[in-house]
Formats: structure tokens, C-alpha cells, sequence
């Protein structure tokens, strides 16, 4: 069973992966962990005065997170995403395992689409199809989610199918510390992805080639991966 962070790990760097496993270091950073925790707060801080927000690890000035909460708060389903069914559950799927940090229940308008792998139908009674929500400490792309992000709420979703034994045809990925919330569907191409992922994950029995492109610049095992004194040399001649 793999967990959702190695699977968007491998999405990333397959060889990043292989890195952590080795020192099995996973633990959330307690920097992280502080923006993670925004997302369980947002009524108490769309109001709250400046001086309030500036002791809080917010990526945006306090008027426009304020702003941002106040955008969120005309979502459809804003009323679950401060008052979910579940936090931080443990979800198991097939393939996958992890917590996923909110559960929204009834999501509405989703009903049908892709089966998540279960072969589960709805019926037309049924309530909407629970929503899995991924919570991410850092910043949004200009549209849509970064891949490993997607790869991780596909996981997610995929997982809460298979327990709840029905349709699950969206994720989504909550930015706290910026005020922004963006939804993942299980397209064709991100339940590639996701497959893709997974399959690196499992092949990893010794270091995978490097990625060496932009991805290495951000990446914390980039010292000892070598990316940074092959760049050296390489512009060395
Ligand atoms: S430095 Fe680059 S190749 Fe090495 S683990 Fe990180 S992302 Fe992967």
C-alpha cells in the first residue's frame, strides 16, 4: 500500500522519493503544519483586524486574505468546507492509504462520472458523491492544482471510493494561507497521471535517474542528489 504523499512524491521525482524513503523522514514541517491548520479556521478570520492576520502564516497582506476568505464564502459549498463531515480521516483505498484532511459531504451537483475504479453506480436518488479535500501549505499555480497535488487528490478520491463503495468524481485543494480553493476532476489524463505515479512509486528498489530541470531547484535533497555540481561542472566545460 502506498500512502497519498509518496504517490505525489514519486509524481514530483521518483528519485526525491527514493530519498525520503531512505531517511523515512515524513514528518510536516511545524511551519507547514501552522498554514495547514487556516483551513479549519476561515470564519474567525475573514473578520479579523490586521494585527491578528500579521501574527499568522498567511502568504497574502490582511486585506487581501481577507478579500480572498470573502470570495470563498460565495461558494456553493463553503458551509461544508468550514463544517466538513470528517478532518484529517485516515482513508484506505486499493492502492492507496493516507489522511485526507476534510471530507465534504454531499457535493452536490457531481453525480456520475468516473467509477474511481470501484465499478460502483449511483442511482438517481442517491445524495451527491463525497468530496476529499487536500490541504496545501503553499501557493496555488495561476490555474488550476501543481501535478503532485493533483495526483494526491486523485489518490484521495480514489481511496474514499473504493471505502464508500460509490462514485467519487472530484477532489479538492485547499491554498489556506492564501484564501483559494480549486477542484481536481478525475479526467482521463489526471487518472493517468495518478497511474503513472503510482506505478513509480511501487519500481523503486534503488535511485531512479534524476529529473534535473526546474523541479531541482526547489527540491531539498538537491545536495546530495548531485543536480547542483553537475550543473557546476556542465558550465564548467
Ligand atoms: S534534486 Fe532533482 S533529481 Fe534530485 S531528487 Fe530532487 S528533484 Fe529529483
Amino acid at each position: 500500500m502506498i500512502s497519498f504523499s509518496d504517490v505525489a512524491r514519486a509524481a514530483y521525482c521518483p528519485r526525491q522519493l527514493y530519498y525520503v524513503r531512505r531517511a523515512d523522514e515524513r514528518r510536516v514541517p511545524p511551519e507547514a503544519s501552522a498554514r495547514i491548520d487556516l483551513a479549519y479556521r476561515y470564519p474567525s478570520l475573514v473578520g479579523a483586524p490586521d494585527a491578528t492576520l500579521r501574527r499568522l502564516p498567511i502568504r497574502r497582506s490582511p486585506a487581501a486574505y481577507r478579500r480572498n476568505l470573502s470570495r470563498l464564502r460565495e461558494r456553493d459549498d463553503y458551509d461544508r468546507l468550514v463544517d466538513p463531515d470528517r478532518t484529517r480521516a485516515f482513508c484506505a483505498g486499493k492502492d492507496c492509504h493516507g489522511r485526507v484532511h476534510k471530507v465534504l459531504a454531499d457535493s452536490g451537483a457531481d453525480g456520475g462520472g468516473a467509477d474511481g475504479g470501484t465499478g460502483a453506480v449511483d442511482t438517481p436518488d442517491d445524495d451527491g458523491p463525497p468530496t476529499p479535500v487536500i490541504v496545501s501549505p503553499g501557493e496555488p499555480p495561476e490555474n488550476g492544482v501543481w501535478e503532485p497535488q493533483a495526483v494526491r487528490a486523485v489518490a484521495a478520491a480514489k481511496a474514499l471510493s473504493w471505502e464508500r463503495e460509490r462514485t467519487v468524481p472530484r477532489a479538492l485543494v485547499e491554498y489556506p494561507s492564501v484564501g483559494v480553493v480549486r477542484s481536481v476532476r478525475l479526467t482521463r489524463r489526471k487518472l493517468a497521471a495518478y497511474r503513472r505515479a503510482l506505478r513509480a512509486a511501487r519500481a523503486i528498489d534503488g535511485p531512479p535517474p534524476r529529473v534535473d530541470d526546474d523541479r531541482c531547484s526547489a527540491c531539498e535533497y538537491r545536495d546530495q542528489c548531485g543536480t547542483g555540481r553537475r550543473s557546476l561542472r556542465s558550465l564548467l566545460g
